[in-house]
């Protein structure tokens, strides 16, 4: 038997031969040719020949395990061709009016988001290369996107890969996502096909290094590899079949980090905005770390990672290990407990997989989403046990023995309200903070200008300090990072490398060109052998005309009109149901990893230049602390983020396809001496509890439920949000007659306020009658419409109209609208509006 290693790249790399069916290479060697069934496993093995030369391992067991994965002989060819059934062995049929593949010249990626339940157009992601722009990343209709040019990519792939100096797994994977993300895993005739290659190589590799530890003998193997057969074919199983169908291989495991709320917004003093993106940021750090640090300890590649990102991650993990996944469990409680004393912690879920579980129910297994919408289940029961990982010990421990706490003011941290010591802490601007909000502040600065994160690793360091820095926590997972800005220069300082680190790996920030000159050039500066990689991440943190990072009543300053500061948060509608039932019959691993990272590219890499669109007009007015996974959190000018918030809506729908997955937001404003973690708690109830409280109604034809905003207080669809908006701009036109005409006075805007207040008042008092049963739903709505508030209306508007003569007709279209279309609901909104951008200062 083979070792795991050589079974994971061979499953890795197994598929990798379709990419070369167009342009086949002339040289395959006829031994390779003679062994396959198709022509990509030929292809496959003369790749790995080839390109991967200099990697260590039993490369021609890797090179036999690929040519053989489509008729197997030996067990370990059996073990990969099973994993590369479950991973993706679901294989929708392409029904008649469905576009299938179209040969294997021509297919294209369907985007995943159009292809969930209740998608009505169908996009495709031209073929190319990931970069962070809108070119790149939006899907097309079929009629526009660019026929493919396998041959383009394949070669720059190819181009890229020799250019890493020496053979690492991360490096390769980096490859693999940036040239394969777009690439359909399946391009046979009558198959949609909408998974990535990407995704369905990592997702087989992971699952085969799972089937490899559990130590399947080979009858075993062979029973498997029939159970499925049969499954598929719905024939009648024996019960060694189903014994063994049944029988877990894997646990999924979830981790979360709970206490982010306050941990990011609890902090008061000045200064706090600085440190808020440094806090953030290491959220997702710790979030990468933890979870890479359960796979080395587990020896496990990162290919079992399935996701990590918006403060939690997913892996596959081998069955055998769950005692040892529940060691780790405890042991990072502990190093967290000691890290933040308790106000942040991991919570960590897990749950068995069958080789059933894989199998999409289309096919007859369970369907992974199950296992996904298990495993949350799993991580909430953890949290409402927050302190057992710890250990019954431990937790008494550190539950009831107390620590040093500054008891005086003197001895508190200005900015989380810590402990702060002379000596050891210090103090800036008259602020005293501790070396812990210190460093994160240090961090949020680093980040403005980061182009490349280094990072060397290294053995778990004791954590010795009470408040530790970010660096400090990170070490104590083994791991060291250096954000790398760029100097007065132009060159970038590189920090000197610790005399233990066992590896290095350079990844460069924002940009998907990797493994350019410069990178090279660095990595030929350190040592041991360096991997690379990129991430997605954009930095949008205001700075002021000095390049320092702003404050919120710079912000707040930077409004139009009323000078406060606002929080813009936004997230996927229904996302549980979304990935629980949106891909129907035919959710497997590799769907699911598709669908997450498609909503990542969105979020991750797209939403970040919407932001910078904001800043890029004059004095910067926005901060994204946090977008990832299927959400965002903004602090700003509290003027900028509706029309943000209606931008980063529009595009999603045009992301996504329609409304069939649609998003909402949530707005709160207020001055800003109002404490932000007030303001984070306004608009998380203004997204959650409002906005999603939106209820069902019918646009286009299609029934949506949630879909809107909640702004000043009032949720509202997407749909009437821009009515609102356009008549607070017919408002604000008039305010400011821009024409020559003479401006209307604001008290417009106070009439409208109070008629909207009598048609609110009259329309409950009705409610309660219809309720009651007193009138019908005919006499209803007439009472509703014809009551005092009209009378007044035009009464009003009338008099507008005489006195600011030029501005009638606006004021007749008003009219209109607030007597026949329905804008009465709704136009104290856009008063309301209209106000704050037209009222003086603070
Ligand atoms: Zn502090």
């Amino acid at each position: 038997m083979t070792d795991e290693r050589t079974i994971w790249l061979a499953a890795l790399l197994h598929d990798i031969g379709k990419f070369w069916e167009n342009i086949p290479p002339a040289d395959v060697p006829s031994e390779l040719r003679a062994a396959q069934k198709y022509q990509h496993e030929a292809y496959g093995a003369w790749f790995v020949r080839q390109y991967l030369a200099d990697w260590t391992g039993d490369l021609q067991a890797v090179e036999q395990i690929i040519v053989k994965h489509h008729q197997p002989s030996l067990s370990d060819e059996v073990l990969v061709q099973i994993a590369d059934w479950l991973a993706s062995y679901e294989r929708v049929q392409a029904g008649q009016e469905e576009a299938g593949g179209r040969g294997k010249r021509e297919t294209l990626l369907r985007s995943i988001l159009s292809r969930v339940q209740g998608a009505d157009a169908k996009l495709y992601h031209p073929l190319q290369a990931l970069k962070i722009d809108r070119e790149t990343l939006f899907p097309l209709p079929e009629d526009r996107a660019p026929l493919p040019d396998y041959s383009r990519v394949w070669n720059q792939f190819l181009q890229e890969l020799q250019k890493v100096p020496s053979p690492h797994p991360r490096s390769l994977l980096a490859l693999l996502f940036k040239y394969f993300w777009a690439a359909p895993s399946d391009r046979s005739y009558e198959d949609i096909p909408d998974i990535s290659l990407y995704h369905h190589l990592v997702a087989t590799a992971a699952i085969a290094v799972c089937l490899r530890r559990q130590q399947l003998s080979e009858g075993e193997l062979a029973t498997l590899g029939d159970a499925l057969r049969t499954l598929w074919s719905r024939q009648p199983q024996t019960p060694a079949q189903q014994a063994i169908l049944n029988r877990p291989v894997a646990l999924l495991v979830k981790g979360d980090v709970s206490g982010t709320q306050d941990f990011l917004y609890l902090l008061t003093s000045r200064g706090a905005a600085r440190g808020l993106r440094g806090r953030s940021f290491y959220l997702q750090l710790l979030t990468e770390v933890v979870s890479e640090w359960m796979l080395r300890r587990l020896q496990l590649p990162l290919t079992n990672r399935l996701y990590a990102g918006g403060g939690h991650f997913y892996l596959l993990v081998p069955y055998c290990e769950r005692e040892r996944v529940d060691e780790l469990r405890t042991q990072i409680a502990q190093k967290l407990w000691q890290a933040h004393r308790g106000d942040l912690s991991l919570n960590i879920g897990a749950v068995p997989v069958a080789p059933v579980d894989f199998v999409s129910s289309q096919m007859g297994g369970e369907g992974f989403a199950k296992k996904w919408a298990e495993v949350t289940q799993s991580v909430e029961s953890r949290k409402r046990q927050r302190w057992a990982d710890l250990g019954a010990e431990q937790m008494a421990q550190h539950l009831f023995t107390p620590y040093d706490e500054g008891t005086t003011a003197e001895e508190m941290c200005q900015v989380c309200h810590g402990e702060w010591k002379a000596g050891e802490d210090t103090t800036d601007e008259g602020v005293r903070k501790c070396r812990r909000c210190a460093s994160f502040e240090q961090l949020g600065m680093e980040l403005r200008h980061c182009e490349y994160l280094l990072r060397f690793d290294l053995p778990d360091q004791t954590l010795s300090h009470p408040r530790p820095t970010w660096q400090e926590v990170l070490r104590s997972f083994g791991v060291e990072v250096h954000p790398l800005s760029r100097r007065q220069d132009g060159g970038l300082q590189l920090p000197s490398v610790p005399g233990n680190a066992q590896g290095v790996l350079l990844e460069r920030v924002g940009d998907t060109d990797f493994l350019n000159e410069e990178a090279l050039d660095l990595a030929g500066q350190l040592h041991p052998p360096v991997s690379f990689d990129f991430r997605l991440l954009g930095e949008v943190t205001p700075v002021d005309a000095q390049g320092n990072v702003v404050d919120y009543d710079y912000l707040a300053n930077a409004s139009q009109g009323v000078l406060w500061l606002g929080v813009l948060r936004m997230d996927v509608d229904s996302l549980g149901q979304l990935f629980r039932h949106g891909l129907g019959n035919d959710a497997t691993l590799s769907r699911m990893t598709t669908l997450s990272g498609s909503m990542r590219l969105f979020f991750e890499a797209y939403v970040p230049s919407l932001c910078r669109e904001v800043n890029e007009r004059g004095r910067e007015k926005v901060y994204l602390l946090y977008a990832g996974g299927d959400d965002l959190f903004v602090v700003g000018s509290w003027s900028v983020l509706p029309v943000l918030a209606q931008r980063i809506r529009d595009q999603f729908r045009e992301y996504a396809g329609g409304d069939h997955v649609t998003i909402s937001a949530g707005i709160a404003i207020e001055h800003e001496k109002y404490p932000l973690y007030r303001l984070a708690d306004d608009a998380k109830h203004a997204l959650d509890d409002r906005a999603k409280g939106l209820g069902k109604r019918k646009i286009n034809g299609r029934e949506v439920q949630k879909n809107g905003i909640c702004f000043l207080g009032e949720p509202l669809g997407w749909e009437q949000f821009s009515e609102v908006d356009y008549w607070k701009n017919e408002l604000l036109a008039m305010l400011q007659a821009a024409n020559g005409e003479k401006k209307v006075s604001r008290a417009l805007l106070t009439r409208l306020m109070e008629i909207s207040q009598l048609y609110r008042a009259n329309r409950r008092v009705q409610q309660a009658r219809l309720r009651r049963g007193e009138i019908d739903e005919g006499q209803f709505r007439s009472l509703v419409q014809h009551d005092r508030w009209r009378w007044r209306m035009v009464y009003h508007l009338s008099r507008f109209a005489q006195r600011y003569s030029g501005q009638e007709q606006a004021l007749q279209e008003l009219k209109e609208a607030l007597s026949q279309k329905g804008l009465i609901q709704n136009i104290h909104i856009a008063a309301r509006w209209a106000e704050l951008l037209t009222r003086e200062g603070g």
